[in-house]
Parts: structure tokens; C-alpha cells; sequence
């Protein structure tokens, strides 16, 4: 498993055509809305999860 989550989609826009940012790790670009930010994970939810 990876170690940092994947952007696959903005969150803003929805484009796909995402790339690292740089200058912080865990944060993401849009190169299509050009904006900047970052996936956190926050916890874990034991709703529904598989065992
Ligand atoms: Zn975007």
C-alpha cells in the first residue's frame, strides 16, 4: 500500500490532470484550475469496513 494518498480527481474542478506539489509533501496541483492543496487524512470510520 501506498504510503500517501492519491489525488485522482480535483476536488475543485474535477479534472484529472493533477500533479505533486512540490514544495510540500502530500499536496497536489491542478493544472487545469490552478489551484493548490493538500489530502488529509483525518481517522478512520468502522462503519461498513470490511473485516
Ligand atoms: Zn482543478
Amino acid at each position: 500500500m501506498s504510503q500517501r494518498a492519491q489525488a485522482n480527481h480535483c476536488p475543485y474542478c474535477g479534472d484529472e490532470d493533477l500533479r505533486p506539489h512540490d514544495a510540500r509533501p502530500g499536496t497536489w496541483e491542478c493544472r487545469s484550475c490552478q489551484r493548490i492543496f493538500s489530502l488529509t487524512m483525518l481517522g478512520l470510520t468502522n462503519e461498513g469496513g470490511t473485516p
